[in-house]
């Protein structure tokens, strides 16, 4: 515990509690011997605050979810009416007036032919849900047969199991190889290897050609494939997969958990492709603007249509306790108030813009790579001799008042909309001299 020893007591406090206590996500425990944990006693704005009083900017919007700001007050207030006026009630044999109208909206806003919404709690779960109802579609359609998946090099999917098998981040996966089905992985359009939309699309279709009567669903993160690396792709590999999935008759998944809710610079982005919608679209994180866990998968009437019957097996008997929490769906319905309000998605146009001005001087250092942006996600890989890059960045970051936490070198920013363009100047120099310093 050397590391907390030095820190003042009330950060050090919840630190050595913590440590004791609480097994941490996606970390290697032993690395808090050196590596800081950071004890938050509040959010504001842009801004969390530890216990010591430091402040740390929050650029990566706490793992993609933070959309409006730690303790947004609209959020807030549409939260304390719904707590004084229901609170939970199980989704099965009832409904409510949040999750009617979250769902109603949501098929509003979607790809046009959504109008089916299955609720879960997380991403990981979304990502079940969708690919258990694609093999369950075709097995109720007289397809048995048709139960693997295909994803994209690199792809994030989540990390249960059903979710891992169409994962390919081999840090992530390996270890649990042996539990999972095999499904086959297809190349992704990326300038970096250059690898072009046509030949990712006609490895899709050679694949496809081959395998369609195995093949439930292709799965893909539309535009940016996030937690490999922040992969970002051309919309025209998505018009092009729509077509091949539809010409061999397999579903197609988009996981917008990531992109969706204005990410991507349209409110999702399956919406850049100009093609039919996808056949199941997983929305998560940002849906609650980072307040509570909810997800959600949008169905097609004709996905819908295979499971109504009278048969009760033929249905869709997946569920979650919490499936369709009010809390939650109050929470993203403030979220879409604030869409609808502050037309958040005219306005991050024009910020998004601004923010590509400030973060330039930082895009032209000479030991940075692949400077690339999509709507409200900017990234690069640094070129650096450092063996341990990514924690090394983390914890330059937070002694510079920072929360960045980087993928291998790849370093992105994600930060809440409403950061001031003073708060965008402010995190593009802070990380400027980090990368400088790399
Ligand atoms: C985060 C993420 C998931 C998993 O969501 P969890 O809430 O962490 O389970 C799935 N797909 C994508 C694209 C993600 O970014």
């Amino acid at each position: 515990m050397a590391a907390s020893e030095s820190l003042p007591r009330r950060n050090a406090e919840w630190l050595a509690r913590s440590l004791a206590a609480v097994w941490h996500p996606c970390t290697q425990m032993k690395q808090h011997e050196t590596l800081p944990l950071v004890p938050i006693a509040r959010g504001d704005g842009a801004w969390l605050v530890d216990f010591d009083g430091n402040r740390y900017l929050d650029a990566v919007g706490s793992w993609w979810v933070n959309l409006f700001g730690h303790a947004n007050p609209r959020i807030n207030a549409a939260l304390r009416a719904q707590l004084d006026t229901l609170d939970h009630v199980m989704l099965a044999g009832f409904t409510h007036a949040p999750v009617v109208e979250l769902s109603e909206r949501l098929a509003a806003l979607a790809p046009p032919g959504l109008g089916h919404a299955f609720y879960g709690s997380d991403g990981a779960s979304a990502t079940e849900i969708a690919l258990k109802m694609s093999y369950h579609y075709w097995r109720n359609r007289g397809f048995p047969d048709k139960r693997g998946y295909v994803s994209l090099a690199g792809s994030y999917h989540g990390e249960t199991l059903g979710a891992l098998a169409v994962t390919d981040i081999a840090l992530f996966r390996d270890t649990y190889a042996p539990l999972l089905n095999r499904n086959a992985v297809v190349p992704c359009p990326d300038a970096r290897t250059g690898t072009t939309v046509d030949a990712a699309a006609a490895a899709l279709d050679a694949h496809l050609a081959r395998h369609h009567a195995t093949t439930a669903a292709l799965i893909v993160e539309p535009l940016v494939q996030g937690a490999s690396g922040m992969t970002m792709y051309d919309a025209a590999y998505l018009a092009r997969a729509r077509a091949i999935a539809t010409r061999h008759g397999v579903h197609v998944i988009a996981d917008e958990i990531m992109t969706g809710f204005g990410r991507t610079g349209t409110l999702f982005a399956w919406e850049q492709a100009a093609a039919p919608a996808p056949d199941f679209l997983c929305l998560s994180k940002g849906i609650t603007g980072g307040t509570l866990p909810l997800s959600c998968v949008l169905a097609t009437d004709d996905v819908y249509a295979a499971f109504y019957a009278d048969d009760v097996a033929r249905g869709f008997l997946h569920s979650h306790s919490y499936t369709g929490n009010p809390l939650a769906c109050r929470a993203a319905l403030a979220v879409l108030d604030i869409f609808r309000d502050d037309d958040v998605i005219a306005g991050n146009r024009a910020r998004a813009r601004r923010w590509a001005e400030l973060l330039a001087p930082l895009a032209a250092r000479p030991n940075v790579r692949d400077f690339r942006q999509c709507g409200m996600i900017f990234a690069w890989e640094v070129d650096t001799q450092r063996p341990d890059f990514a924690r090394w960045c983390f914890a330059e970051a937070l002694a510079a008042g920072l929360l960045l936490r980087p993928i291998g070198r790849t370093v992105y920013l994600m930060p809440p909309y409403i950061l001031t363009d003073d708060e965008m100047a402010l995190l593009a120099t802070r990380t400027q001299a980090i990368v400088d310093r790399a």
